[in-house]
């Protein structure tokens, strides 16, 4: 019972561990406000194959777009925004993208569709974070389940399912001893 404990504490240790690691390494969150017609960029360093999740809300229409390199440049210095990964229009978007390459990125939110100042809640974080988030969430979960269970064991109490033969009151027979006259009821037997 004691050892389940211990497990229990380790695996909550580990998974709490998780959480923290997975959410402070996806940390950014901010509030973009866009007067009509402006864009505003991020760029990001992002790894080959590393998938990330990008997510922005609004109460207005915006668009994203999704540069490399060459593409923002593209688009800063001709106003072409045609030359991206990634273009959507919308007030609830989430984009997941899997970068081709090692290098920067930059998504671009623009305001393009709206005549008024608009808000737009903008977040991002790499997906395999975001497992660990969640295994060790289900991590901690378990463990506190076990600690439940483990605890509603300790508090049943054991059934009077025997008679001690030297008092004659009621007793568990898992007792190793009367608790009325102190003598021993698994005398001979092994525990
Ligand atoms: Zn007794």
């Amino acid at each position: 019972m004691h050892g389940k404990k211990i497990l229990a504490l380790v695996v909550f240790l580990g998974g709490f561990s998780l959480i923290v690691f997975g959410g402070l390494y996806n940390p950014y969150s901010t509030m973009v406000s866009l007067p009509p017609g402006s864009y505003q960029g991020y760029s990001f360093t992002l790894h080959q194959g590393e998938a990330t999740i990008f997510r922005l809300k609004s109460h207005d229409i915006f668009t994203v777009y999704i540069y490399n390199e060459s593409g923002f440049q593209n688009a800063m210095t001709n106003g072409n925004f045609s030359l991206c990964y990634y273009t959507t229009t919308g007030d609830d978007i989430e984009i997941q993208f899997t970068p081709p390459d090692t290098g920067k990125y930059y998504v671009i939110i623009a305001n393009f569709n709206s005549a008024t100042y608009i808000d737009i809640d903008f977040s991002y974080g790499s997906q395999e974070l975001w497992a660990l988030v969640l295994l060790g969430s289900i991590m901690c979960i378990f463990a506190v389940l076990v600690v439940a269970i483990s605890v509603r064991e300790d508090k049943k109490f054991p059934p009077l399912d025997s008679i001690c033969p030297y008092c004659g009151k009621r007793v568990s027979s898992e007792w190793n001893f009367c608790p009325y006259c102190r003598e021993p009821l698994k005398r001979g037997e092994e525990k």
